[in-house]
Parts: structure tokens; C-alpha cells; sequence
């Protein structure tokens, strides 16, 4: 049986806001049974919980292992792939993914060296809309479409068999050579905060909803994957707008 370790330790398994511990203890097991070990938990209601470690039976490393942390933000701004796994099939504007498709994307980004977050909502309300802003792609499981929603942690289980036997498999086609390492959620999302102060400086927007833009220029732009250099000269560019549009501004 192949090694899937060196790809796996790239691999970090997000719950934001859990409710239930023994989601939080059963998610634990199943990363832990398909070979991964990165827990990352967002602002858990309880955690540590006796019942989170009763869940786990025996998985006790990867909770004493688990990070917590205040926001989404912190816990994805080391990656450079950030994946939202979806009960529902919305009107994101993100590219959609089966678990599958997902598998050779994180194997290849893995092996190159990349962060990479599958980032799982809460029980009920599942991921809000700025949290799923906040990824570059979604997963979803296609479960029955008249009851799609899976119990947390056996989503959390699917996905990670699925990259399991994607790891087990050959790797990728390497991704074309880069010089520059690709941007990381964190850069990113200091451009896209950069990119929305200048529309609002230029007076971009006119009346139309600055949200909806924004949603399509995330899309566009994360799917171009920018490096960090090419980033810089962006950056550059909105900083001369900004600077041309006070020059321009009546005194
Ligand atoms: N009622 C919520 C579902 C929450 S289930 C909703 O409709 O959004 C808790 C989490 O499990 C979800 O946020 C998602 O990350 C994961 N999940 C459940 N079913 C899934 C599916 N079919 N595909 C992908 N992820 C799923």
C-alpha cells in the first residue's frame, strides 16, 4: 500500500462553528482512519468536550493535535487552494466540484508543496455566504437532491476517502513550472480588500450592488491563480488609481 503521508500532511480539515462535540470527535476518526491528521476548528461551541473524545475513539492525537481558532480568515491564510464543502448546490459564484474532481487538484497542489483547506460549515446553518466567500472552489457530495444535507463528520468521511484513493492513485500531470509561488489565500485577500477600497475610489460602482461585483472579480481572479509577483504589479496598478483618482478629486 502506497504512502499518501507527504501529500496528506499538506491537508487540513476545517469545521467552522461545530455545535456538537461528537461531530467534532467522529470528524477526528475520519480524517484519522483515511490517513490525514489536520484538524483545524473555527470558534467551536465546545471543544474540548469528554464527548468530542468519546467520539474519536482513539483518534486522541488528532484532537489533542487541533487547532482552534477566532475566524475563518486565520485558519485558511496560509493556503493556497481553499475548498468549501456544500450541502446544497447555491448560486456561488464558485467553480462546483465533486469530491472526485477535488482529489487530483489537492493531490497535485500537495505535492508541489501547497497549503490546502477543505473548510466544512455548521450542522445547521451550514456555510454562510461570506465563509463560502472566503473559498476558491466548492465540494459537494451528489447525495440525494431532495435530502443532500450528510451528518458533519460523515461528510467529512467521504471527503477524505475520496482523497485517499485519489492519493493512492498516480499523481497529476505536474502544474506548469512557476517561478514565483503562487499567492496565498491571506495575499489574496488583501487584493481583493484593495481592489474594493479602489472601485469605491474611482466610483466604480454608479449604483450597482459593489457585491455582486466583487463576487465576480474573486471568481476571476482566483481562478487565474495569480503568483506573488504578479500580485505586486495589481497592487501597484490600484494604488496609481487611487492616487490619479484624488488628484482628480475637487479641493
Ligand atoms: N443545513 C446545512 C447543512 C449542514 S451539514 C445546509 O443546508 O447547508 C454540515 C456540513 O457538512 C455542511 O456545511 C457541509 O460542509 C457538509 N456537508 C453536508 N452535506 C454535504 C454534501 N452533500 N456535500 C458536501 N458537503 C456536505
Amino acid at each position: 500500500m502506497p504512502d499518501i503521508s507527504v501529500p496528506a500532511a499538506r491537508v487540513r480539515f476545517v469545521l467552522v462553528r461545530t455545535s456538537q462535540p461528537g461531530n467534532i470527535g467522529a470528524a477526528a476518526r475520519a480524517i484519522r482512519t483515511m490517513g490525514f491528521s489536520r484538524l483545524v476548528l473555527v470558534a467551536p461551541q465546545r471543544f474540548p468536550d469528554p464527548e468530542a473524545t468519546a467520539f474519536a475513539v482513539g483518534a486522541d492525537t488528532v484532537l489533542d493535535q487541533a487547532i482552534v481558532v477566532p475566524d475563518l480568515r486565520s485558519a485558511i491564510a496560509d493556503c493556497r487552494a481553499v475548498y468549501g464543502a456544500t450541502a446544497r448546490q447555491r448560486s456561488v459564484a464558485l467553480q462546483e466540484f465533486t469530491p472526485r474532481e477535488v482529489a487530483p487538484q489537492v493531490h497535485g497542489a500537495a505535492l508541489a508543496g501547497d497549503e490546502i483547506a477543505l473548510v466544512f460549515g455548521n450542522e445547521r446553518t451550514g456555510l454562510e455566504n461570506d465563509e463560502l466567500a472566503l473559498c476558491h472552489g466548492a465540494v459537494h457530495i451528489p447525495a440525494a437532491p431532495d435530502y443532500s444535507s450528510l451528518n458533519l463528520a460523515q461528510a467529512v468521511q467521504v471527503l477524505a476517502y475520496e482523497l485517499r484513493v485519489g492519493f493512492l492513485g498516480n499523481p497529476p500531470a505536474p502544474a506548469p513550472h512557476r517561478t514565483d509561488p503562487a499567492a496565498s489565500a491571506g495575499q489574496m485577500e488583501g487584493f481583493f480588500e484593495h481592489l474594493s477600497t479602489t472601485l469605491d475610489d474611482i466610483e466604480f460602482h454608479k449604483g450597482r450592488s459593489p457585491e455582486t461585483i466583487m463576487l465576480r472579480l474573486r471568481k476571476l481572479f482566483l481562478r487565474a491563480q495569480p503568483d506573488e509577483r504578479e500580485l505586486r504589479v495589481l497592487r501597484g496598478i490600484l494604488a496609481d488609481a487611487q492616487r490619479m483618482a484624488r488628484l482628480a478629486r475637487p479641493r
